[in-house]
């Protein structure tokens, strides 16, 4: 019989089926062959020798001349601020006929990883994985410096399934101007439960799975990472830090460069495991105004794309997950 389970960190719940538990190569998506890029594309906006198809550069790392990696303005993006950016608060939001609307202010930024074409985060060296997370605590703190902005959102769309537009190794951060509801819904879960019990409850999370093991993947020295009990998506994968930090810009040198390792680690498993899927890969976080607080936990969580939510799950936020967790993990350990 299936199994509902509750989703600990807000409460959610997910349908996890193990009777009809699928294997990793009975996902259609799983079957797909990716078409092989060259080292350089042309046409590609982020390659080398096309800098001039991208707006100036926020932030970059150089190899000798050549740039490494380069944080750039998104050209199509969803919010944007004045080159001239205000220090003072923007104004009240409005209300009209009922509604409550304000300019769309923000940053949308695109962190190209790599000048190659055909580079994967899976499979880069340790030390350029890590200048995309030092790259990310960058923009992370700076941004967040700006008044007007109350969240920053770093994320990787891997594949066109995933949101992907283009082949180029790249991830996003986007910064706004408002909170998304589903993650202060998330942050007030937390505060409770550290109200009623009086200890962060991704902490005690972490310390019970580290007991059992059936649900880690891998663990470091800074880092678990592991399939969650109501895991929404098969082979749905958390990192989280092991020493207690709500704050992702805190991040410092020791665990950046252990947290690149256990990054390319787990995604390289996924790629051997479930044949190279399409992902999406996000960062948790309090914001940034809220400082370091006690009640929550920063994490990074990474969902294979191989199933597509449909009319039950966009009616109910109920997931019906076909490979329970603990499987999931027991072949991701292996892979
Ligand atoms: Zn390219
Ligand atoms: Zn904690």
């Amino acid at each position: 019989m299936s199994e509902y389970r509750q989703n600990i960190m807000n409460g959610e719940w997910v349908i996890v089926s193990s009777e009809r538990a699928k294997r990793p190569a009975d996902y259609a998506s799983t079957a797909k062959t990716r078409i092989v890029q060259p080292e350089h594309s042309p046409d590609c906006p982020f390659c080398k020798g096309n800098e001039d198809k991208c707006s100036q550069p926020t932030y970059e790392t150089k190899n000798g001349k050549d740039w490494k990696l380069r944080i750039v303005p998104n050209r199509y993006a969803a919010v944007s601020r004045p080159e001239q950016i205000p220090d003072t608060p923007l104004p009240r939001m409005r209300v009209a006929d009922m509604h409550l609307f304000a300019p769309g202010y923000g940053a949308a930024e695109v962190v190209i990883e790599s000048p190659k074409h055909n580079d994967n985060l899976a499979f880069m060296e340790k030390s350029d994985v890590y200048e995309i997370i030092k790259s990310y605590k960058e923009r992370f703190n700076t941004l967040s410096e700006d008044p007007n902005i109350a969240m920053v959102n770093i994320f990787k769309n891997y594949g066109a399934s995933a949101g992907a537009s283009l082949e180029h190794p790249h991830s996003q951060i986007i910064a706004t101007h408002v909170l998304a509801t589903h993650i202060t819904d998330e942050l007030s879960y937390a505060r409770r439960s550290f109200n009623t019990y009086g200890t962060c409850i991704f902490c005690d999370l972490l310390r019970k799975e580290m007991d059992s093991k059936d649900r880690i993947i891998t663990i470091s020295k800074h880092f678990v990472a592991f399939c969650p009990f109501a895991s929404r998506y098969p082979y749905e994968m958390r990192i989280f830090p092991l020493k207690h930090s709500a704050l992702f810009g805190t991040i410092n040198e020791d665990e950046m460069e252990d947290l690149s390792d256990i990054l390319r680690t787990v995604l390289a498993k996924m790629f051997t495991l479930l044949n190279d899927p399409d992902y999406n890969y996000y960062v948790r976080t309090v914001p940034n105004s809220d400082g370091d607080v006690r009640y929550y936990h920063w994490h990074i969580a990474i969902t294979p794309r191989l199933t597509r939510p449909a009319g039950f799950e966009l009616g109910t936020r109920i997931y019906i997950n076909t490979t329970p967790p603990e499987l999931a993990a027991e072949q991701l350990r292996n892979a």
